[in-house]
């Protein structure tokens, strides 16, 4: 079966050794089965046709058939260039080439049927489409309702011709040969699940969609598979390992439902339920747990966190919490002490400024299992920081800890493992690698609670400064609190510092009548409470900070934050920070200062943050901007070559693809029963296969 697929492409009809050599240079295509893996990374929409009178401006592509009515040249030297009036019944526009329009000239006719397609601008009262593409009107295209599939080439492959539409000719010769040794990879039962269609007809509406439905089809069949054997092969991988770590049976959940039936303060969103569920079957299933909780801004990670502690505590052992802060520990004492009280725990917070006479104390409870729940910094970690026992242990915004450092944590118990449970709320991206690559399940929070106005988020520059702050002055008057945040960028420190001491003084001298708090890095942990402590009781109406706020501060009633600089911050920073406002019932806003001339990157991260208010968009222009490499620490290969799946877009398949990849290992982990057939002999030809095609076929 393989055999075909692994022929050398010089071999397909029209292609030969001189392009062979090129297509194996340019793109890396050697065999038929790279061939056909070389997907349309876009399709133009050949569906409808258009009238020239019913264009508007903000369509993006428009396919009209028209004739030439007459051609000029204009502009003089070498910035000539070709103006073709164009028409049809309906109206006329223009076609513009600003490049080799002596040749284009040459190949056109005046008055002859022609399709063309392009995007169109207004200009002046009509429209004109700036090099379309354009070809004499046939009996095949005049029929349009076509998705037209688009290819990488290069520009050496453009230069010996061969561009999209021969290589899609070459499609099409090699799908009328393969057909017959196209196989079906995936088993039945996943067919008949997720209502996929068959590997054949994905193969073939891939590269020649019936309808944007049949390629919708295609496409995500081929994703599923592509992620479905991806994480076949890690949750085997997972699994072996799982098995050498043992983990507490906590199934205790009577403290849980007390807590359930008498203080919950409001009903708990869909995903909070389901993510509960997720980490309750863990920590009763007697394997150690490592999971990885993701959720927006927002979401109520807090509460999750807690009520899993209740499992814990309540099956008789420990649980704590470790922050990547000082102000995150306090800020996650305070919110879960009130429900510890509530159910007559016992809660305590161990930090780097904890006084020793109180440490002592501490560290004494916990040895006798007097403290139930431990709050804290990385002065957890430390040698004398000794559990009764620790049944779960929780991690804060995970990407500030090393994984030495979580392991460390594991070490507090020397008769068994805890639980494990990482929560995070940036880089999305970096989770999904982390599903792909990681030792962790991941529960994702995809839901917000309900009654949440979406923050307002505004872009201004300097000039608009004193509009910003008649603003600022409105809001607080109303009742409501401000953050007014400066960027703090370790190379250049003592530069910003001066930058946040400059604008505190200038927003003292415009807010005489208000009172200030101000954080940043270089203050004592005493001081910076202090002046967290006042803006959270509401004693300050502005907080004038570095991004030492960005994560985790509560206080539902600052309803206004202004980032200065902005276009300093990369994406996930300004998602964060953002996500400090519009945690109460008042209209949130956000305003991004920046200086007037941005750079094309900034100008993007700026208008994602205007355009929407959604972590995973926002984590996948990051992506898109910063790279996978970037964003995800190293270069791991495997997750950047993906051939039709997105780790970001995707994420819905992906979960279902690992869902279903874990039952099976579960269930069969030698894949030895009948309905496992498929996979078994497929996986089978991928480790024999040499080529990229050991991936699909
Ligand atoms: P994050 O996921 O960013 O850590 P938090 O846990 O800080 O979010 O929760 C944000 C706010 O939303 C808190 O004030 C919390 O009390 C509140 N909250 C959490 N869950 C719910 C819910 N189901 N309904 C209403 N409010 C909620
Ligand atoms: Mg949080």
């Amino acid at each position: 079966m393989s055999g075909f697929f692994e022929t050398r492409i010089e071999f397909l009809k029209g292609v030969g050794p001189q392009r062979a050599e090129l297509l194996n240079k340019e793109l890396s295509i050697f065999t038929y089965g790279d061939l056909l893996q070389h997907y349309p990374f876009r399709y133009e929409d050949r569906t409808t046709f258009h009238k020239i009178r019913d264009i508007r401006d903000e369509e993006s592509f428009v396919q009209v058939m028209g004739k030439i009515r007459s051609m000029e040249t204009v502009g003089i030297g070498g910035k000539k260039r070709l103006v073709a009036h164009f028409y049809d019944e309906t109206g006329e526009m223009e076609l513009v080439w600003f490049q080799g329009a002596a040749w284009i000239s040459k190949k056109l006719r005046v008055n002859t049927p022609y399709l063309v397609y392009g995007k169109p601008s207004a200009f002046g009262s009509k429209f004109n489409i700036a090099h379309p593409e354009i070809e004499p009107l046939t009996v095949d295209n005049r029929k349009g309702g076509y998705l037209q599939p688009i290819y990488h080439t290069s520009e050496k492959l453009k230069a010996r011709f061969i561009d999209s539409k021969v290589i899609s000719k070459f499609q099409e010769q090699l799908l009328l040969v393969a057909l017959p040794y196209i196989h079906e990879t995936l088993p039945d039962f996943l067919l008949q699940k997720f209502g996929l269609v068959s590997k054949k007809e994905a193969m073939v509406n891939a590269h020649f969609p019936k309808s944007s439905e049949w390629l919708e089809r295609a496409r995500k069949r081929l994703k599923f598979e592509e992620l479905f054997y991806i994480q076949l092969r890690l949750v085997s991988l997972k699994g072996s390992r799982k098995d050498l770590y043992k983990g507490l049976v906590l199934a205790d959940a009577s403290l849980l439902t007390t807590f359930y039936n008498d203080h919950l303060p409001f009903e708990l969103t869909g995903a909070q339920k389901r993510v509960i569920r997720e980490i309750y079957l863990d920590m009763r299933s007697g394997k150690q747990m490592n999971r990885l909780l993701q959720g927006d801004v927002g979401s109520g990670k807090t509460m999750v966190a807690f009520i899993c502690m209740l499992l814990a505590i309540g099956s008789g052992t420990q649980a704590t919490l470790m922050a990547p802060t000082e102000i995150l520990a306090g800020q996650h004492y305070t919110g879960l002490k009130e429900y510890a009280d509530k159910m007559g725990l016992n809660i305590a917070k161990l930090t780097g400024s904890t006084k020793k006479k109180e440490r002592t104390r501490i560290l004494a409870e916990l040895l006798s299992g007097d403290i139930h729940i431990l709050v804290g910094t990385h002065a957890l970690l430390e040698e004398p920081v000794q559990f009764k026992s620790l049944g779960l242990a929780i991690t804060d915004e995970q990407h500030r800890f090393g994984v030495a450092q979580r392991a460390q944590l594991w070490q507090k118990n020397e008769e068994f493992y805890p639980h494990v449970l990482v929560m995070t709320a940036t880089p999305i991206p970096r989770t999904l690698a982390m599903t792909v690559y990681g030792d962790l399940d991941t529960s994702t929070i995809d839901e917000m609670p309900a009654g949440r106005k979406p923050i307002k988020t505004i872009h201004r520059t300097d000039a608009a400064r004193l509009q910003v702050f008649g603003f600022i002055r409105e809001q607080i008057q109303l009742g409501r609190q401000a953050y007014i945040v400066y960027p703090l960028i370790e190379e250049s420190a003592s530069l910003d510092l001066k930058d946040l001491m400059d604008g505190y003084e200038s927003i003292a001298r415009a807010f005489p009548d208000f009172q200030l708090s101000i954080v940043h890095g270089k203050m004592k942990p005493e001081a910076k409470d202090f002046e967290m402590q006042r803006f959270v009781e509401g004693v300050t109406h502005i907080m004038v900070a570095t991004t030492v706020i960005e994560v985790g501060i509560n206080v539902p009633n600052a309803s206004m934050m202004v980032i200065e600089n902005a276009e300093r911050f990369g994406l996930a920073q300004l998602h964060q920070l953002r996500g400090r406002v519009g945690r109460g019932a008042d209209q949130s806003y956000c305003i991004l200062m920046t200086k007037d001339k941005l750079s094309q990157e900034a100008r993007t991260r700026i208008q994602t943050m205007v355009g929407t208010n959604d972590g995973f968009e926002i984590a996948r222009v990051d992506l898109k901007l910063r790279g996978p490499g970037d964003l995800m620490g190293t270069q791991q290969s495997g997750v950047m070559d993906l051939l039709v799946a997105d780790l970001v877009q995707d994420g819905k398949i992906l979960q279902a693809a690992r869902e279903e990849a874990q039952q099976i290992i579960d269930n069969d982990p030698k894949l030895a029963l009948d309905k496992h057939r498929v996979i078994k002999s497929h996986i089978s030809s991928l480790k024999k296969s040499v080529t990229n095609w050991s991936r699909i076929s």
